[in-house]
This record gives C-alpha cells, sequence and structure tokens, in this order.
C-alpha cells in the first residue's frame, strides 16, 4: 500500500520561489567583480533568473545541457544557477585555479553547450573558446558598458540577456532525480572526475547543511560564503541560504584577509563559510590590523584539516564558534560536522577541543564505515583506523560517464580514499589521505595530526609533513615549514615543540623550511609537488644509521 501524501518533487527552483514569496525582500549583497558593492533581494533574483531560464529557453537549450559557469561568487552567478535549474539543464560549475589545459579537458569531457564568465577570466576563456567546439554560447556576466574585448565568440552580455525578455517564464516540470549540477573533483590522481548532482540530492543536501547541529542556519542570519560556489556547491549555501531566507553576502573576486574581514563588518555576517588557508591569512590580518569581529557568531572550517591552534583563536580572542567540517565533492559536500553533543559544554575547554579538531558527527542522511583492505568493518572505538566508506541519498553512486567505478562497490559503499578513526560518540577523524599516509616500519603516521601541531607553534604560518625514503624504516616523516613573516624559528624549536606531544616514533627526521608551500585549486597542500620536490632527500637520520 502507498502513502497517500502529495508527489511534491524536490526540485532546486522551488527554493527560489520559496525565498522570493517569503522572504522576497532579504538582501544578497556581492562586492561585485567591477568593484561596487551590490545590492539586490531574492526577489528580484527570483525575476531575473526566471529571464535567464526564458532567454536560454528562447535560444534552444533544455534538459540535460550542460551550461559551464567560471564565476566567483556573486548575485549574478546564483541566477544563472537558479535559471538554468529551472529549464533541466545542467549547471557546470569550473574552477578557475585550474590550468587552461584542465578547463579545455573538463568542459569538453562534460560537453558543456554554454558558458558564463566573470569578466576577469576574459583572457582565459579566449584563450580555450577555439578548443571547446561544443559551446555555442558565451555569456560575459556584465553590462554592456564592462564587456571584454578579449576575442571571444558569440558572446553576449549578461545585462543583454537579462533585457531580452520578461520574467514571465514557468519553470520546466521534470522528475526530482533529474541532473541538476556537474562539478568536477581537482583529481590529484588520473583525470578529473565529474560528479554529477541531481535536484533532489541538491535539496535534500540543503535541508542537512541547515539543521541546528549542522551549519545551525536561521533566516536572521547573515551569511558570507567564502567558499566558492565551484568549490562543492559552495557547500549547500547557494540552497540553503535562500531555503530560511537569511542574507547572503557574496565575496567576488576578493577572497583576501582585509577584503573578506571588512565585508564581514560592514554586511554584520554572522556566519561565514571557508578552507583554512583563507582563515591563516585572515587570522594573520585581524592580528596585525587589530580587528574585531563583532557580528560573527560561527565559522565552518573545512575541505582540510583545522588545526587546533586555528580553533582556539576563534573562539578565546573572537569569541567565534568554530565548526570543524570534513565533506567531498562526491558527497554534495557535507560529510561530517563538528558540534558538540550532548554533555560536552560541560567538559573543560581543552577536552571540548579535542572534539573540536575531530572531523565531526555524520548528519542524518550520511552512512559511514571504516574498513581494512580486506573490507572487514572496523570497531568504531577512536583507535582502529581504515579506509572510510560512505553512503546516503547526497552521495554519488558513480562518476560522469562511469569513469572511476573503483571507487563504488555493490552496495553503494563510495570509497572516500580518506583514512579514519570512528568514535562511540560517532566522532570521525581523519588521519590522512590514503595515498599520503606515512608507512613506517609497517606502522602508519598521521601526517595531519603532526601538522596540525606543528602549526600551533606561534612562528609556524603553514606546516606539510610527507613521506622520504628510509633505508630502514621505509619511509620517515619530513616536517615542511613555511614561517610567518618576520619570525624565526630553528629545527631544534621544532622538534623540542612536538616532543611529548606527539609519539616518538612519529617525530619528523628533519625539518625544513620554504617560503610557500604549493596548494591546489581547492586549498589543499600538495603533496603530490612537495614528494616530487623532495624525492631525493637524505635524511640526516640515514647517515646515522
Ligand atoms: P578536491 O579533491 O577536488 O580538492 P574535495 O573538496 O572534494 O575536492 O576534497 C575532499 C577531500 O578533502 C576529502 O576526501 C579529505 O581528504 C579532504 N578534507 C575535506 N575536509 C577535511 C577536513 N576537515 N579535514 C581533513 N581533510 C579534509
Amino acid at each position: 500500500m502507498l502513502g497517500q501524501m502529495q508527489d511534491w518533487p524536490l526540485l532546486v527552483h522551488k527554493l527560489i520561489d520559496h525565498a522570493a514569496l517569503y522572504h522576497g525582500d532579504r538582501e544578497v549583497v556581492t562586492r561585485s567583480v567591477e568593484g561596487p558593492i551590490h545590492r539586490t533581494n531574492y526577489r528580484q533574483i527570483h525575476g531575473r533568473a526566471k529571464r535567464i531560464a526564458k532567454a536560454l529557453d528562447r535560444r534552444g537549450f533544455q534538459l540535460g545541457d550542460r551550461i559551464g559557469t567560471l564565476a566567483w561568487n556573486t548575485w549574478r552567478h546564483l541566477e544563472t544557477w537558479y535559471g538554468i535549474a529551472g529549464i533541466g539543464a545542467v549547471y557546470h560549475t569550473l574552477n578557475p585555479r585550474l590550468f587552461p589545459e584542465q578547463l579545455v579537458y573538463i568542459a569538453n569531457h562534460a560537453e558543456d553547450r554554454a558558458l558564463f564568465f566573470d569578466i576577469t577570466f576574459a583572457d582565459i576563456v579566449a584563450k580555450i573558446a577555439p578548443k571547446i567546439p561544443s559551446i555555442k554560447l558565451y555569456v560575459a556576466m556584465t553590462d554592456r558598458e564592462h564587456l571584454p574585448k578579449a576575442d571571444i565568440p558569440n558572446l553576449v552580455a549578461y545585462e543583454d540577456l537579462i533585457a531580452e525578455g520578461d520574467d514571465d517564464f514557468t519553470w520546466k516540470d521534470f522528475d526530482e532525480n533529474t541532473a541538476c549540477g556537474l562539478c568536477y573533483t581537482s583529481g590529484t590522481t588520473g583525470n578529473p572526475k565529474g560528479v554529477l548532482y541531481s535536484h533532489r540530492s541538491n535539496v535534500l543536501h540543503g535541508f542537512i547543511a541547515g539543521q541546528a547541529d549542522a551549519m545551525g542556519l536561521r533566516n536572521v542570519d547573515s551569511i558570507l560564503p567564502v567558499v566558492p560556489m565551484f568549490h562543492a556547491n559552495a557547500w549547500a549555501l547557494a540552497f540553503a541560504a535562500p531555503m530560511t531566507g537569511a542574507k547572503l553576502v557574496m565575496p567576488g573576486a576578493k577572497l583576501d584577509g582585509p577584503s573578506i574581514c571588512e565585508l564581514l563588518t560592514t554586511e554584520k555576517v554572522t556566519m561565514t563559510a571557508a578552507v583554512p588557508t583563507v582563515w591563516l591569512a585572515a587570522l594573520q590580518y585581524l592580528e596585525q590590523s587589530g580587528t574585531m569581529l563583532p557580528h560573527l557568531k560561527r565559522v565552518l572550517i573545512g575541505g582540510s584539516a583545522c588545526p587546533r591552534s586555528m580553533i582556539e583563536t576563534f573562539e578565546k580572542k573572537y569569541g567565534v564558534q568554530v565548526v570543524h567540517a570534513w565533506g567531498m565533492t562526491e558527497m554534495s559536500p557535507l560529510g561530517t560536522l563538528g558540534t558538540l553533543k550532548v554533555g560536552m559544554d560541560e567538559l573543560p575547554y581543552e577536552k571540548q577541543l579535542d572534539y573540536k579538531c575531530k572531523q565531526g558527527h555524520a548528519p542524518f542522511g550520511v552512512e559511514m564505515k571504516i574498513v581494512n583492505d580486506e573490507n572487514d568493518e572496523l570497531p568504531r572505538d577512536g583507535k582502529a583506523f581504515g579506509r572510510l566508506k560512505v553512503r546516503g541519498p547526497c552521495i554519488a553512486k558513480g562518476y560522469f560517464r562511469g569513469e572511476g567505478k573503483d571507487a563504488f562497490d555493490e552496495d553503494d559503499w563510495f570509497d572516500t580514499g580518506d583514512v579514519a578513526t570512528l568514535d562511540a560518540q560517532g566522532y570521525m577523524t581523519i588521519t590522512d589521505r590514503a595515498k599520503d599516509v606515512i608507512k613506517s616500519g609497517g606502522e602508519w603516521i598521521s601526517t595531519i595530526e603532526i601538522e596540525n601541531l606543528a602549526v600551533g607553534h606561534p612562528a609556524v604560518a603553514e606546516a606539510a609533513v610527507i613521506g622520504v625514503r628510509h633505508p630502514k624504516w621505509d619511509e620517515r616523516p619530513l616536517l615542511v615549514i613555511v614561517l610567518k613573516k618576520d619570525q624565526n624559528a630553528t629545527k631544534e624549536d621544532l622538534l623540542k615543540y612536538l616532543t611529548g606531544r606527539i609519539a616518538k616514533w612519529w617525530m619528523p627526521d628533519d625539518v625544513v623550511f620554504v617560503d610557500e608551500i604549493p596548494h591546489t585549486a581547492t586549498g589543499k597542500i600538495q603533496k603530490i609537488i612537495l614528494r616530487q620536490r623532495f624525492g631525493d632527500y637524505r635524511l640526516p637520520t640515514i647517515a646515522a644509521e
């Protein structure tokens, strides 16, 4: 017997209908790519998204067409997403931090039919356009006055597209499992792989994100997603904010410490989200300028492990609650969030910090388990660690065009490629990426844990640990350090700092100082490059053997 409830498909454009109807005056503020601060609201965004949908529909774009966006977080990018979704086409976010050849590969793999881009990227677009034959329309997300001079075929200004018709358009009707968005993972090994979100998964993920023990989003919030829309859906915020009618503050192209901190203050931001590297820069700026954060209540930090010292600084010095989160493009992306559970807020602060440093617990809709090399499930005791597998309604069941099949098993468990522990309370701790873990004398050393401790040293700006060849132990840890400007520390200082904080056999065999640590397009430490650079590094401990 079937239930007798309405079949109301979970479609993404219903979110902007809702926001326009019930929270129409709520502001969406952007630091525009052209420069000035731009203000609009959900009602206007809804109307303009319909105009985009109408213009695309009139040009023959339809259900299933992939439409690329190469754009910052702005109100126009938001309108574009909803306009594309509303005709059943698929928004495909391209990460502008990738090399042009990678963009060409991805756009061709996706067979994008149109590309919406910010004027910042006009030169890149001119360069790649001849190599992507499937793209028939280029839309510069600006007005005619700012239309780039670069040589781009079939180019129109976004505002001309908007002005072309009116907002009298009925969203197309289709099944909630219809493809809605496409995002390629950066693919540190092999080619990038496409993750194809459905309307249903995006809407469900929005519900999950907003929950009190997840991001805890409310109508009264003013939300600044520093995390770009091209990085795994801006971690749900482009859907979850309209769902609650929270104010949105979009940072545009300026993601540096001073620009972000200025918006946090002027727009009275209460909740924000970004990767740790953004906050490293922002916290340094706050420290130097003596600026405080009077309005900010919560910051979501994920994408890479959040160092303990960062959580402590935000919470103790600025009174801002940190929610450490873990996720993946393949998971929409939220997997776990580190809010405290019952009774934990009564623990001494250092114990609370222990929990906050973990990657968090799973919201409803994310199943997790850890397994050994034989795929046997390991105990949830906080000690055993193994490969982390996940499944749920907002998690990919395969990659676009059937690539990377090995990551998925017949029961839909997706192998995250992360190594983790799970504890009895449900908290998950990532110890490493499987490919970054250091195998020393048959035992595993967690590079993340050493890195997080090392950045706690007052002179350290950033730290990375990689495994270096060792004749006796196979691999031993090498600590790579970037010092803060005008600060000094020696190898001995750092090793002394780590002593007693990690097991003796985890102690790095050497420390090297560099000017910069390379990052991926989504802000992660690029260990592959470091391993190449220090591939032949001879550890001093070898001579001593
Ligand atoms: P990409 O691989 O394209 O950079 P993702 O953002 O999907 O993009 O990367 C997901 C990976 O990032 C995870 O599998 C994990 O290794 C790492 N990661 C994400 N959040 C955290 C976190 N809080 N702590 C440690 N690692 C994290």
